[in-house]
């Protein structure tokens, strides 16, 4: 069989064409045309065609089989797809690119694992081929999945791990669990002074359990010494496992100013295949956008801050309207209701520069009280007009009171949510929030009733960075066993069409994209994936296991199924 990659050809050169040729729209000698297929193309009215064609490395013509092949010269390429299904190329609205390449190079990946015993085994063994004194990092630990649900204390694991220092983060990023080792490299002791927004969590003796919450978490990751792998390296090997479900865009969701280099030049090189949506941490968005105009190429923009008013509802974090139910009080004994990591009038100001200098403003609320934080501050900022074009984001909007849903499309803010992480949280989210207030959680079709465009993502490496399991979890509420029956709150479900469309004409939305991806019509560039079943018309289940055959950018193949991307 002929490789798909002998005919591979620079993409770049395709954009800088389209972008000059954007006129024209004839397609008299496509370079190539793609027959035999189902096409789902995400336009206006979610048509489907049989079969388009390509030419320079725009969608010059959609439509049936016969139509299509009519356009071929003698010179045009012809493939056939087989009967195979074609998608527009997916979008993930929020993932972290080097924090997914991390876990391809050098971070230990918990996620899984069924018990803290579990865990610790895993850390032995990378001790066991590890230096003494230096440092093990993991992530992805889950108590939630443990059969005792405490949150764990380090002495276990610093008996087993005597002689390196650790840090393992939970799944969600908002805590993380530090051994005897990393406690002393850092000077922890009962007395260490915990920033706002923080906890160290204490045991019945006064000790640091070694679990640290959200601002706290810094106090433990002083003393790591930098990275040996290049952010150049995070990002390939990240881009090779996106291309490879089928993503060919992703809205990074914090890029640090040196990162932004390394993307910036992996596009001028041509090495960046998917489209990145870069967001600064936003409390260096007012010095860098004071500097550099905000920058929207080919293949990566900078045009977007990312900001935190609160943690997560795993670790408790998240900031609510009501106490915890399951953790009522906190360690000072007064009412226990989350965290706020950051001053809403802080934010405001940066929501304020962001509409003087014309970028967009992305904050990450998870509890209800933290999303009517956001509109609110969103609100004031705006003063009067609608924030429709700034396209102001809220990052996750997992909980929302019923008096805020409305507010989404009254105010023009894009909610930005994460269909797994309703299906990791649904198991305890009654536990945190009693069974009223779990009516506001993951509220999709409430929102979409509302006026709203959602853009989903995942949250990699949070979550599975495949959005085959996303567009699973929107459309059914339910985990992989296909439980609860029905799916957990059902009326809130998606269809399977707006699920599609939350992952590719929604989220290029969300990144300002929409006039150039996100569905395959006539004029945009040619970024799609050939599926193995039928999207629209396999059992539910079957979505989840979907394989991407292939991915293209602007006509070119990128990945090919049983060959290694490159
Ligand atoms: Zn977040
Ligand atoms: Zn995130």
């Amino acid at each position: 069989m002929r490789c798909a990659y002998c005919f591979y050809n620079g993409y770049m050169k395709h954009t800088i064409l389209a972008l000059t040729l954007a006129a024209s729209s004839a397609a008299a000698q496509p370079d190539s045309i793609f027959v035999n297929a189902r096409v789902y193309t995400v336009d206006e009215a979610f048509s489907v065609a049989e079969a388009f064609a390509v030419e320079d490395g725009m969608f010059a013509a959609v439509g049936s089989e016969e139509e299509i092949r009519a356009l071929a010269a003698d010179s045009t390429k012809v493939i056939d797809l087989g009967g195979m299904t074609v998608l527009p190329g997916l979008i993930d609205a929020h993932g972290h690119m080097a924090g997914l390449g991390q876990l391809q190079l050098g971070t230990l990946d918990l996620a899984g694992m069924m018990s803290f015993e579990e865990v610790i085994n895993r850390v032995v063994e990378r001790a066991e081929t590890t230096e003494p004194g230096e440092w093990i990092i993991g992530r992805g630990w889950d108590n939630e999945s443990w059969e005792n649900k405490e949150l764990p204390n380090h002495h276990e694991l610093s008996q087993a791990i005597p002689e390196h220092p650790v840090l393992l983060s939970r799944v969600d990023g908002h805590a993380a669990l530090a051994n005897q080792r990393a406690l002393e490299a850092n000077d922890i002791s009962p007395g260490t002074a915990i920033p706002n927004g923080g906890e160290m969590l204490m045991d019945d003796h006064g000790e640091p359990t070694g679990v640290f919450i959200d601002n706290a978490i810094s106090l433990v990751r002083r003393v790591i010494p930098e990275s040996t792998v290049s952010g150049e390296d995070l990002i390939l090997a990240a881009q090779d496992m996106c291309l490879a479900v089928g993503l060919t865009g992703v809205h990074d969701a914090g890029v640090a100013p040196d990162m932004i280099d390394v993307y910036m030049r992996l596009e001028s090189e041509y090495k960046l295949k998917v489209r990145v949506h870069g967001m600064i941490p936003g409390t260096r968005a007012p010095a860098w956008f004071a500097e550099n105009k905000p920058y929207h190429g080919p293949f990566f923009s900078m045009r977007s801050a990312k900001l935190f008013i609160d943690g997560a509802m795993g670790s408790r974090g998240a900031w609510m309207l009501e106490p915890y139910k399951d953790r009522p009080f906190g360690q000072d004994g007064e009412p226990y209701v989350g965290l706020a990591l950051a001053e809403p009038g802080l934010l405001q100001a940066i929501a304020e520069d962001g509409l003087e200098k014309g970028y967009q403003v992305c904050i990450h609320a998870i509890g209800d009280r933290a999303n009517r934080e956001v509109l609110d501050l969103y609100e004031r900022a705006a003063s009067g007009s609608n924030l429709k074009d700034a396209r102001f984001r809220i990052e996750h909007a997992q909980l929302l009171a019923p008096e805020d849903i409305g507010r989404f499309a009254e105010l023009g803010i894009i909610p930005s949510m994460q269909p797994t992480h309703c299906t990791s949280d649904m198991r305890w989210i009654q536990d945190r929030v009693g069974p009223v207030r779990a009516d506001g959680a993951y509220a999709w079709q409430s929102l979409l009733a509302s006026g709203v465009r959602i853009a989903s993502g995942s949250d990699f490496p949070v979550e599975s960075h495949n959005p085959f399991l996303g567009l699973y979890a929107a459309v059914t509420r339910q985990n992989l066993e296909s439980e609860p029956a029905g799916g957990w709150h059902p009326t809130e479900r998606m269809s399977r069409e707006q699920a599609l469309r939350s992952f590719t004409i929604n989220a290029a939305y969300a990144g300002f994209n929409e006039n150039s991806v996100g569905s395959i019509e006539v004029d945009k560039l040619a970024d799609f994936i050939v599926i193995d079943r039928d999207y629209m018309h396999c059992s539910d289940r079957d979505i989840a296991d979907t394989v991407v055959l292939s991915t293209w950018i602007e006509g070119t193949v990128v990945y090919q199924e049983g060959h290694s991307p490159k």
